[in-house]
């Protein structure tokens, strides 16, 4: 039995991911610095309809709002204990958004780090982080995501133990990291480390590829690190909307629809087949991407000079 994102991937030359969930959440109303997961239960409404605009604005892939409901990372908001219900709420949620959209589009039940660094380091045993993350996986399968979607990990530790409780729960999955402006992870990880790590686990992902970061134009050239370690391998592209800055008491991200159309004309020049936007990247973002990619012949392969260059001078102009 083929899982959803592997048919689709079969069919199609790429798919849109998603945009931001929590920085849309605050645009909607959620406190700074609250854990936008507790939404689930408190204001389930309000998740639904991000779903649905991303869903409107022409995503195939849907994230849950379950990034931070590990029980690490719960335990900051006192709900430690509510693992369960709040990722069994986050994944029906997007499911009652998908059920209403007349076509095929992926749940992927977001994972992020514990929050803790990873030992020997850090005290987070590799073991524990698979119990957390399992029981996370557990409730989101339960609620009916169709996969796991391992974001923003920066530790191999971390990459493994999370792809363990794929395991565990018999779920397809895909991970992603988040790389830092010299191309390597905040733990010290590269493109290609990366790429050979995925390659080695006995349940390897469906797609594989970066997210989060400064910046389309960076998160770029750490995945065009992926494609020259030869791996076959579907590759995701998922970046922040550029860099934040404050206005008028809110944060604005750098990047407008038009950076993000042309990063994600570029990624899929690049042979990226899973294309979406991180923290920053509205509806009206990735309608304009849904846009670039329908209507944008396929170019060949950009040069890291091509990237830096066609991004750079949209940025520039803003
Ligand atoms: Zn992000």
């Amino acid at each position: 039995m083929t899982d959803l994102l592997s048919r689709l991937l079969g069919e199609r030359p790429w798919l849109l991911a998603d945009g931001a969930t929590g920085t849309n959440l605050y645009n909607m109303g959620l406190a700074p610095g609250a854990a936008p997961d507790l939404w689930c239960e408190t204001h389930p409404d309000r998740v639904r309809e991000l779903h649905r605009q991303m869903i409107g604005a022409g995503a195939d892939l849907i994230l849950t709002n379950s990034f931070g409901a590990n029980a690490s990372r719960l335990r900051l908001a006192g709900a430690s204990d509510r693992v369960a219900s709040l990722n069994l709420a986050a994944a029906r949620l997007a499911r009652e958004a998908v059920a209403e959209a007349g076509r095929p589009v992926v749940v992927a039940g977001s994972m992020g780090p514990t929050g803790e660094i990873m030992a020997p380091m850090g005290r987070m045993t590799e073991a524990e982080a698979t119990r957390l993350f399992t029981e996370q996986a557990e409730a989101l399968k339960q609620g009916g995501a169709d996969l796991l979607w391992i974001e923003t990990i920066s530790a191999a530790e971390e990459m493994r133990a999370a792809a363990r409780a794929a395991q565990i729960v018999d779920l397809p999955w895909c991970g992603m990291m988040s790389f830092e402006p010299g191309g390597r992870s905040v733990m010290g990880v590269s493109p290609p480390q990366l790429a050979k790590l995925i390659d080695r686990l006995p349940h390897p992902p469906v797609a594989y590829g970066a997210n989060c970061g400064t910046g389309p134009a960076e998160l770029l050239l750490a995945v065009a690190g992926f494609s020259a370690a030869g791996c076959e391998r579907a590759l995701i592209a998922k970046p922040n909307a550029g860099v934040p800055r404050y206005q008028d008491g809110g944060l604005i991200y750098d990047a407008g629809p038009e950076v993000m159309a042309e990063f994600a004309v570029l990624a899929r020049d690049l042979g990226v087949r899973i294309v979406g936007g991180c923290c920053g990247t509205t509806p009206a973002h990735l309608s304009a991407m849904r846009e670039a990619l329908q209507s944008r012949p396929r170019g060949p392969r950009p040069t890291a000079d091509a990237i830096s260059a066609r991004i750079g001078a949209l940025m520039t102009d803003r």
